[in-house]
């Protein structure tokens, strides 16, 4: 087995990489985990089930390997809406000509085309606009009725078969699941995904739709792409259990220099409610042709790492580049970089966290006192839901999460989460046990330094969710190392911050649930 295999990350921003044609072998996958990809994203828009089945059990074998929780999300591709098709294959519009949208199927010319889809009309006013094409093409309404809308080409360019529309700032009566969304939603729950990812989200119910669906069986991310979400952002971030600031289509629907605030407030928002938030699309966006990226790229991701978002995203660049885990290796060096300058810690921190009133928050501002106290190493949390060790996460501690669960699903989940370096370990039937376990796990997994404390968080009664009302305060001895199965002298030079090579992994083991 390869030496990096199962090591620790030595930084806190998560790197999600989506797979697709130039990432679907083993190989390409492990190389992708072992220079940093922490979860992967499995893009509906694209591919068939086969493929899609493939990649997922290239990861679930590399995890078997690994004895490491890897976290895997589907994206459901969502209300894409589209036009007919041309007589004549495509057509060039002018500005300032006219130009007519209905629902009669015949293929469209120069004056007309189909656009088959009745909720658009139902939605829009004259004074609105189309956009064609990613935006290539626009087209504002002079006039509109159930079954058309006449337009003016407010600039010229060319429109062909199929070409993408968005209907920008208007809440449209469709919801964000369609009928392929729920037949891939199955397939990919049947699979055992961690996360689905709802494209298109519009309002709070969309989210609350697809929640009811899964029921539990994987963790939901609200994608917020369209302006007209951002009216109920706080609704939002509230019934999702993850957001992704999907600035692709965000960016056709707005113009450029919006992105940017929308990105901040997004993040703000995830950030202050405690839910992990991952900034998407063109982070790298050269590295598709080029072995590097350009400057103002480098400083894109960097950006999204001084704001404390959990995760950054590459898209075409691991799934179709020519470089994908050069992009992967590029992205863990710049957040390695960041995370390293003092100034990200006062920036992230410029966050004022929305505390709860709950033992959990309570707890988890307490650990942030001891550690002000104490030469804390890490902060130990058993969970069963996850939710607190992503309350101890929404704190963005200084020192390492080690999260251990008995729930594989979840230590999956908690894959994507700033800071957490997830376990499927046994769970505890005792405060003994709780302490022997913590500080075996956090030994090795290199979490240990012998003679410096770890603060130790749970719930008792053991193994309920929601009962968390429990801090301890450990000072391994070198009795850990014994535990561990490693020398004191190794422990003793393992730094606290390096990875450590485990043996003897304590775990579940991964695949025999
Ligand atoms: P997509 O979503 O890659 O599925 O379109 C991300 C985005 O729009 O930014
Ligand atoms: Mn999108």
């Amino acid at each position: 087995m390869n030496t990096r295999i199962g090591v620790r990350r030595k930084r806190n921003t998560k790197i999600l990489a989506t797979l697709g044609p130039a990432s679907s072998t083993p190989e390409i996958i492990r190389e992708l985990y072992e220079n940093g990809a922490d979860i992967f994203r499995l893009n509906f828009s694209h591919g068939s089930y086969a493929d899609h089945r493939s990649r997922y059990q290239a990861i679930r074998s590399l995890e078997k390997e690994s004895s490491r929780p890897i976290g895997i999300l589907l994206d459901l591709q969502g209300p894409k809406l589209r036009l007919g098709t041309f007589a004549a294959g495509k057509e060039t519009l002018k500005a300032g000509q006219s130009f007519r949208l209905d629902l009669d199927p015949t293929p469209g010319n120069k004056d007309r085309a189909p656009l088959l889809h009745p909720e658009i009309f139902a939605a829009v006013q004259p004074g609105h606009e189309l956009l064609i094409d990613d935006g290539k093409v626009r087209l504002r309404i002079v006039s509109c009725g159930s079954n058309y809308a006449e337009t003016v080409v407010v600039n010229s360019g060319t429109v062909s078969d199929r070409k993408g529309v968005n209907v920008p700032g208007t809440i449209l009566p469709l919801s964000a699941l369609t009928e392929k969304d729920k037949a891939d939603l199955e397939f990919g729950l049947e699979l055992g995904v961690d996360w689905i990812a709802l494209s298109f989200v519009q309002c709070p119910e969309d989210v609350i739709e697809l929640k009811t669906i899964v029921a539990g069986r994987a963790a939901v991310m609200a994608k917020l792409e369209k302006p007209s979400a951002i009216d109920s952002l706080d609704a939002i971030v509230e019934q999702a259990d993850g957001v992704m600031v999907a600035r692709g289509d965000l960016g056709v629907e707005l113009p450029a220099e919006l992105v940017p605030v929308l990105q901040k407030r997004i993040v703000r928002a995830c950030r202050e409610a405690g839910k992990p938030v991952v900034v998407a699309t063109q982070m790298l966006e050269s590295m598709i042709a080029a072995p590097t990226p350009t400057r103002a790229e480098a400083s894109d991701v960097a950006t999204a790492v001084y704001d404390g978002a959990d995760a950054v995203m590459l898209s075409a660049e691991s799934a179709s580049g020519a470089y994908p885990v050069e992009a992967v290796r590029m992205m863990d060096r710049i957040i390695t970089s960041i995370e390293s300058d003092p100034l990200q810690r006062t920036m992230m921190n410029a966050v004022i966290h929305r505390k709860n009133e709950s033992a959990t928050d309570a707890i988890c501002a307490a650990i942030r006192t001891v550690a002000d106290i104490l030469p804390v190493v890490a902060t130990v949390t058993y969970t069963s839901s996850g939710a607190t060790t992503l309350r101890v996460a929404h704190e963005r501690p200084r020192t390492p999460i080690l999260s251990l669960t008995p729930n594989l699903h979840v230590s999956r989940r908690l894959a994507l989460v700033w800071g957490v370096h997830s376990v499927c370990a046994p769970d505890v039937g005792s405060i003994e046990e709780m302490v022997d376990n913590a500080v075996r796990a956090a030994a090795q997994h290199g979490f240990s330094v012998p003679m410096l404390p770890l603060v130790v968080v749970a719930g008792t009664p053991f193994g309920v969710p929601g009962s968390t009302n429990l801090m301890r305060i450990v000072w391994p001895s070198s009795t850990a190392a014994s535990i561990a199965g490693v020398s004191a002298e190794e422990l003793a030079t393992t730094e606290p911050n390096s990875g450590y090579r485990m043996r003897d992994p304590y775990f579940l083991p991964i695949g025999s649930e």
